[in-house]
């Protein structure tokens, strides 16, 4: 039993552009945590998106998903890319295989962290003088419901000659829930502060999500502060003062759009991880997730050895938390991210910090010194 669980085992998909040149250093600040605390890594490198297009003729290849089927998490670079813009909209690396891969393990949580380290302000669209000590707050979206999913989802054309199109939103009570829990015990381990946002003045959905929401904290988290706001007022918020927030959760389409609004405060797409965590539990009876950069495949500097690998490398530390339990060693990766930033002042790569310092693999470097 000690054998298996000191053996983190998990599908590798680099993806495309700087996906794979991320990936490799994720892959060695991993390695380097793994010698130190006697931690097996068992993990494989399969193709997807574009990668996936070229050598097996399909975004989500059937060997990728079935590698992904074998283990505990998935460690996912970025897909997609001007190589593959003409195929048709279903085809498109993005659409082909994120979707599937959500869909197969039922990815219902994205989490975002937004984070801004007090040195870099500077970086963020916001004035120094409203986070004048950074930002850190966690966007919670639900996944696999609402608006996006919803049937029916069609356009038909009026007698009259005219077209209308349909889309729905559903929400039942588990899938509130569920995502309720999440935000829970994140908020838990942080601030202990639970901002629910929804449109319950005007939606039928939002009316169900508060409802259960309040019915849920009250049962199972009643210690836990929860507030209630309504999304476009949380977008104000937001931009006005990030930090009012702790942990942040909402349905799929508010938080698409919110948590993007998030990434944008925070200054630098080179840095924002994310986690997308699935229903029930992996071999070591955590969630089994797809860790990811929330930023893309950043093609105007690729293979320039300039692309930020610090998304990456919070992924993998971000992985190593909610799939492995191994908050300690995460929270390790995350100091030594945050010292090389912030502290050290090594960056690069990325537009929003200005002139790098130094290239992908020195970061890197710099990282696993800090470790
Ligand atoms: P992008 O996130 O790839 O790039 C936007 C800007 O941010 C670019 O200037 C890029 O250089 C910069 N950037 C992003 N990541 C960086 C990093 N790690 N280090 C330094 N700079 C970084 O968004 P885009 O240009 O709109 O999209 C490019 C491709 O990525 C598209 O094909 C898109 O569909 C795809 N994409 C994929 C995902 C995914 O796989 N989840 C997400 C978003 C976009």
């Amino acid at each position: 039993m000690a054998d298996f669980m000191s053996t983190l085992t998990f599908a590798v998909l680099p993806g495309d552009y700087i996906g794979p040149e991320v990936m490799t250093e994720a892959l060695r600040v991993l390695a380097h945590v793994a010698r130190k605390e006697n931690i097996t890594l068992s993990y494989e490198i399969a193709d997807v998106g574009g990668a996936g297009i070229d050598n097996h003729g399909k975004a989500l290849p059937d060997s990728t998903l079935e590698l992904c089927r074998k283990s505990d998490a998935i460690l996912f670079g970025s897909v997609g890319g001007p190589k593959w813009e003409k195929l048709p909209p279903k085809e498109q690396p993005e659409r082909a295989a994120l979707l599937p891969l959500r869909k197969a393990f039922s990815l219902f949580a994205n989490i975002r962290p937004g984070l801004l380290y007090k040195d870099l302000v500077d970086a963020s669209p916001l004035k120094a003088e409203r986070i004048p000590n950074g930002i850190d707050i966690v966007c919670i979206r639900e996944l696999t419901g609402g608006i996006y999913f919803g049937q029916p989802k069609t356009t038909i054309t009026l007698p009259n000659g005219e077209e209308q199109a349909v889309d729905t939103m559903i929400y039942k009570t588990s899938e509130i829930e569920r995502i309720a829990e999440v935000a829970a015990v994140t908020a838990r381990a942080r601030g202990k502060r639970v901002c629910s946002v929804d449109k319950a003045n005007v939606l039928e959905t939002s009316v169900l999500w508060r409802k259960t929401v309040i019915a849920y904290f009250a049962k199972h988290h009643p210690d836990l502060a929860l507030t209630h706001m309504y999304v476009d007022n949380a977008a104000m918020q937001l931009a006005r003062d990030p930090n009012q927030f702790d942990v942040l959760f909402t349905e799929n389409m508010f938080g698409d759009i919110l948590s993007d609004e998030m990434a944008v405060i925070c200054g630098s797409l080179g840095m924002m991880s994310s986690a997308s965590l699935g229903v029930g539990s992996n071999r070591h009876g955590k969630p089994f997730g797809l860790y990811e950069p929330a930023g893309g495949t950043a093609p105007d500097i690729a293979g320039k050895g300039i692309a930020n690998p610090c998304a990456q490398i919070l992924s993998a530390a971000l992985m190593l938390r909610y799939s492995f339990g191994l908050d300690a060693l995460a929270t390790r990766i995350e100091a030594a991210v945050r010292k090389t930033v912030a502290v050290d002042g090594v960056r690069t790569g990325d537009i929003a910090f200005g002139r790098p310092t130094v290239g992908t693999i020195a970061m890197a470097d710099a990282i696993i010194r800090n470790l």
